[in-house]
């Protein structure tokens, strides 16, 4: 028997009965963080909210955000509303930039995020009958975890080699028949490029069917460029620590990333005001946990630009849903005026037949002054008849076509741009 939808009666509720739903959920989180957690106690007297302050949806606006910054004060347990002991499980965010965000899990917790990665993969197409090859890193990262757990939950065989050992990735995804492929999307495109090394065709050599790929920035070209390399679906997933990990969203066949909106309510804000904005305007996302035990995050900022949608969509649900990123507000770049995310210029270059998916944007400070140039690697085929100077030229024309802005494109021998089994470095400074 096999259903369409992992929890149709979630996954369709109708909107309005949806948001009922969304107002008991914050109502009772209000009432808890009050009671169990010092921090949150605080906060929300300061902002004279006490636990009876929330009537409507929009109350919510009267509450103060959560930051980064304030994640890294807590740090580790400051925000967790059980005992300590209730945790069995905790992950974190890396700490490149100071102090980690960790994330704890209570039992009912992890049932939780098994549920919305279940559904987030169902959505994708995933099945018992699945072999599904876990290649984000293993370890403190939630990425891995969220996988397996839901893959789990679907009862698909989850191959949890993690991140890293490119031949022998490929030799799993050949001896298990691994029809489904977990990790960055960057990382699939390397793997393509070592199976191609081995002898093999990625396309007629494998079984691979879906792909679920996250944690990374990518453009809508670099999809459509990994769907044909491996002659897959390519999904994209989201999620944040400082949330749950992956499983805040479900793509659905249409590719609209559906927000599990029973668990997480949405915002979008402007970033410089804080304002609330309406449906189809894009600014900062927003999230509420609304059902989470330990830690649950209340208007946490995340810093990513995007779109909240509660339109109708082809697939059946009624989940409202948010555009992909445009890219974390800390990505933004401000150029002789013009604002720049490393998404648009991957864009851009994936327009140009002979650019591969491997280049790197440059930037570079004088004083006040960013400047930015990009380097791409040409297919070797593109390689091989010269003339790159057109090439150059083609790309920088698309670039210019995107943002209106001059960057100059260096085309440089293939395989020269250090390859990643995580996030790729798509921006580095010179
Ligand atoms: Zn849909």
């Amino acid at each position: 028997m096999s259903k369409e939808l992992w929890d149709p009666k979630i996954e369709t509720k109708p909107l309005n009965e949806l948001k009922e739903l969304q107002l008991v959920r914050l109502k009772k989180l209000i009432q808890y963080v009050y009671n169990n957690n010092k921090f949150y106690n605080k906060k929300l007297k300061d902002v004279n909210v006490k636990t009876d302050g929330i009537k409507t949806l929009r109350d919510i606006q009267k509450l103060p955000f959560l930051t980064k910054q304030e994640l890294r004060e807590y740090y580790p347990f400051g925000l967790v509303c059980t005992e300590i002991d209730e945790i069995v499980e905790v992950h974190a965010s890396s700490g490149t930039t100071g102090k980690p965000v960790v994330g704890s899990y209570t039992r009912n917790d992890l049932e939780l995020w098994g549920d919305v990665m279940a559904r987030s993969l169902w959505a994708n197409g995933l099945r018992k009958k699945d072999v599904l090859q876990n290649s984000y890193g293993y370890g403190l990262f939630t990425g891995a975890h969220g996988f397996e757990k839901g893959a789990q939950k679907i009862g698909a065989m989850v191959v949890s080699i993690s991140s890293g050992n490119s031949k022998r990735q490929i030799n799993a995804m050949k001896d298990f028949n691994s029809t489904a492929l977990a990790c960055t999307p960057s990382y699939s495109m390397y793997m393509a490029e070592v199976a191609e090394e081995m002898g093999f065709d990625p396309i007629k050599d494998f079984k691979l069917k879906i792909g679920c790929f996250g944690a990374e920035a990518w453009s809508e070209e670099m999809r459509n460029n990994i769907e044909k390399r491996w002659d897959i679906i390519a999904h994209e997933h989201y999620g944040l620590t400082e949330i749950i990990g992956p499983g805040v969203v479900t793509e659905c066949k249409e590719k609209k990333l559906h927000i599990n909106a029973d668990h997480f309510l949405t915002e979008v804000i402007d970033p410089s005001t804080g304002e609330t904005l309406p449906p189809g305007e894009e600014g900062e996302l927003v999230f509420t946990t609304l059902t989470k035990e330990a830690f649950p995050a209340i208007r946490f900022r995340t810093r990513d630009l995007a779109v909240y949608y509660e339109d109708k969509c082809e697939c059946g649900r009624t989940l409202p849903f948010q555009s992909r990123i445009k890219g974390r507000s800390d990505d933004m770049m401000k150029v002789k005026g013009v604002i720049v995310f490393p998404s648009q210029i991957e864009a851009a270059l994936m327009q140009v037949d002979g650019v591969s998916d491997n280049y790197q944007i440059i930037k570079t400070k004088k004083g006040n002054i960013t400047s930015l140039s990009v380097e791409v690697e040409p297919t070797e085929s593109r390689y091989k008849d010269g003339h790159l100077d057109d090439l150059e030229r083609q790309a920088e024309d698309e670039i210019y076509s995107v943002l209106n802005l001059h960057v100059p494109v260096k085309a440089i021998s293939p395989k020269t741009i250090p390859r990643s089994t995580g996030k790729a470095k798509r921006v580095i400074e010179r």
